[in-house]
């Protein structure tokens, strides 16, 4: 083993974004914790959570922060945004509404962050195939329009949401790494 290696350790912030009760609680503690809560207000939210992926046998830290309701209000702090490498932008399937609030989303993102920040177009509730409002061509169009990486996902069924979180974390290794001591 490369000695200068040993001992490194990367830390990156995420941003989960996306209009109210679109599933960004849920596909958080999907993917930290791996459990679902079908009664998760839009109010609940922990701060962050963190998780240890391996790369390159490497121990990348993610740290991930979510919005604990502020989103409701159209007040998403720029504390919230502040050091962020990476964000999810989430809507739901099933509400149209929240694809149209994509550009929004990313215009915040933009209003906030550099542009080197990895972005991931998330497209949740796929389970709910049955009501879907936006086809996934409509979502991978825009993905590709804005530069995104494009993921339907369910936090339910558990459908995409470590591959979701995984291939943020690795774009932003491969690209931009904050060395923590
Ligand atoms: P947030 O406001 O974006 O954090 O959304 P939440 O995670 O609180 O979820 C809002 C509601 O959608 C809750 O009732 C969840 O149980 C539900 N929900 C979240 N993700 C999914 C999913 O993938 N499938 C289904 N069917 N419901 C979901
Ligand atoms: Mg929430």
């Amino acid at each position: 083993m490369d000695d200068d290696e040993q001992g490194e350790e990367y830390l990156f912030k995420i941003v989960l974004i996306g209009d109210s009760a679109v599933g960004k609680s849920n596909l958080l503690s999907r993917f930290a914790l791996d459990e679902f809560d079908i009664n998760t207000k839009a109010t609940i939210g922990v701060e962050f959570q963190t998780q240890v992926v391996e790369i390159d046998g490497k121990e990348v830290k993610a740290q991930i922060w979510d919005t604990a309701g502020q989103e409701r209000f159209r007040a998403v702090t720029s504390a919230y945004y502040r050091g962020a490498v990476g964000a999810l932008i989430v809507y739901d399937i099933t509400r149209r509404i929240t694809f149209e609030s994509v550009k929004r989303w990313l215009g915040e993102l933009d209003t906030h962050c550099d542009t080197t920040v990895a972005r991931m177009l998330v497209a949740n509730k796929c389970d709910l195939n049955n009501i879907r409002e936006v086809s996934t061509e409509e979502g991978k169009a825009l993905a590709e329009a804005e530069g995104l990486f494009f993921m339907e996902t369910s936090a339910l069924d558990s459908t995409n949401v470590q591959i979701s979180f995984e291939i943020v974390i690795r774009e932003i290794y491969k690209n931009i790494s904050r060395k923590v001591l």
